[in-house]
């Protein structure tokens, strides 16, 4: 796409959409960038228009590009488009500068680990990967590095939400993966079938040389993907031909390739880690990295930032952080994951009842601490469901009473299945305390 001399708004001036006005900028767009918000930084080159939209700039405009945190049901940018004026997501307009082999994955949970996990496998196998998407780094910064001639990833894998397929354009990864799908964002997009229906747009683009990818046993996916004129070639998470696990073990079937992976090297607590393995291996091999080479990077796997992360060891204890459970079902897979015997931490601000649901989990553990705004509750909650819980006031409290409670062999899990607003600034916050204080610093 040439955007010499072409008006691009860019809608939503958070860290994607500074990384396409950027880009736009520097591929010769006259860029305006529109934020509802008053305290958005200046960017170079790019006119800012903050606080209401004026809707005579996105109807004028020969491109609108939106970030993903931008609705688009937003009443400007329907009016923009039925002017006419295509709008791209973020993920679309940058990918259409790159023509590398590109790994997509989507799904509710487990996004950013198999991603993360496929870059590690990839990179361990001698590639260069860019990582990111909506892991972190926008890939618009992909394009942006490589203009500057940085150091020129050989593939992409990019985590994508089901917002940045509100408009896809001709997103077309070689490998798209949709992990799972269950009831989230459906105050966006209205129902379970809209939602799966925007993931299911990854394969949209494919043609009989990619892989479409999809768990076994969610038919409302597999229907959604026929529907939407899947011509990929299927894999499937769990069945044949695609990836099956069995306990330690799992096996890559497709093609001429079977390959079994042993995943008793895999250090990052929790099955369900187990499973992510077991995935991002899939995708791997579809990229077309080495069974061996993948085989030798499993042992050095690592979690990311809050996600089942050790972060310290004493006294044959390991304490885990997987602040980023901030609801029940994501705590669940963590507490029921993980295989030591552990003192599970369970609080902050939760977004309704529902613990009782951890109950079975928690019984095989050696204890529960609760704290937060809502510890009290989850507290009541868990003893009518038959499990005590030891009461805390901050997190801080909470750790020395797990200190006390946990044996050797056993971990200490912040697993916490609430947010953490209300007493920090958001759950990468709330994990970095609990890692110093597990350390023994003073948080
Ligand atoms: P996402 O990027 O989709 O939010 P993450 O990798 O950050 O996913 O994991 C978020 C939470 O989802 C984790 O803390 C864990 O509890 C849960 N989770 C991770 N992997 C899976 C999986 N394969 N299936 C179901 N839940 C998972």
């Amino acid at each position: 796409m040439d955007l010499h001399g072409k008006r691009v708004v860019v809608v939503g001036l958070q860290a994607s959409g500074r990384a396409a006005a950027k880009l736009a900028v520097s591929r010769g767009a006259q860029v305006v960038g529109a934020d509802l918000r008053a305290d958005i930084e200046p960017l170079d080159g790019v006119a800012l228009e903050l606080g209401p939209h004026r809707r005579s700039t996105f109807q004028g405009a020969d491109l609108i590009v939106v970030s993903p945190g931008v609705p688009i049901s937003q009443p400007d940018l329907v009016a923009a488009e039925e002017c006419g004026v295509p709008i791209l997501g973020e993920l679309a307009f940058a990918a259409q500068f790159l023509d590398l082999p590109t790994a997509a994955i989507s799904g509710t949970n487990g996004k950013s680990t198999v991603t993360w996990f496929t870059g590690q496998l990839l990179r361990g196998a001698g590639g260069r990967p860019f990582v990111g998407g909506n892991l972190g780094n926008p890939l618009s910064n992909a394009v942006l590095a490589m203009d500057r001639g940085e150091d020129a990833p050989d593939s992409l894998v990019v985590e994508v939400s089901s917002y940045q397929m509100e408009r896809p354009g001709r997103f077309h990864p070689q490998v798209g993966v949709i992990l799972n799908l269950t009831p989230d964002h459906l105050a966006r997009h209205g129902d379970m079938d809209t939602y799966g229906a925007m993931k299911v747009r990854l394969f949209a683009q494919m043609g009989p040389r990619d892989f479409s990818v999809l768990p076994a046993d969610d038919d409302r996916l597999r229907t959604l993907a026929e529907v939407a004129g899947d011509h990929g070639r299927r894999l499937w998470l769990d069945k044949i031909p695609g990836v099956t696990r069995l306990g330690q073990y799992a096996r890559v079937v497709f093609d001429a390739h079977e390959i079994r992976f042993d995943l008793t090297v895999v250090r990052v607590p929790g099955v369900h880690n187990l499973d992510n393995a077991a995935t991002a291996a899939l995708i791997a091999v579809a990229m077309g990295a080495p069974g061996q080479a993948i085989q030798e990077a499993m042992g050095s796997l690592e979690a990311l930032p809050h996600r089942m992360q050790v972060v310290a060891e004493q006294d044959g204890v390991l304490w885990v952080n997987d602040s980023k459970a901030t609801n029940v079902e994501a705590a669940a897979v963590g507490i029921g994951g993980i295989e030591r015997p552990s003192v599970v931490l369970l609080g902050g601000q939760a977004k309704g009842p529902g613990f009782a649901a951890l109950a079975p989990l928690l019984q095989r553990h050696r204890a529960v601490v609760t704290f937060g705004d809502s510890g009290p509750d989850i507290a009541a909650e868990l003893t009518g469901a038959g499990v005590e819980a030891h009461r805390a006031g901050c997190l801080e409290d909470a750790v020395e009473q797990a200190r006390g409670l946990a044996r050797p062999g056993d971990a200490v899990l912040l697993s916490p299945g609430c947010a953490s607003f209300d007493a920090f600034d958001d759950f990468e916050h709330r994990g970095r305390v609990f890692s110093s204080l597990a350390a023994g610093e003073d948080a």
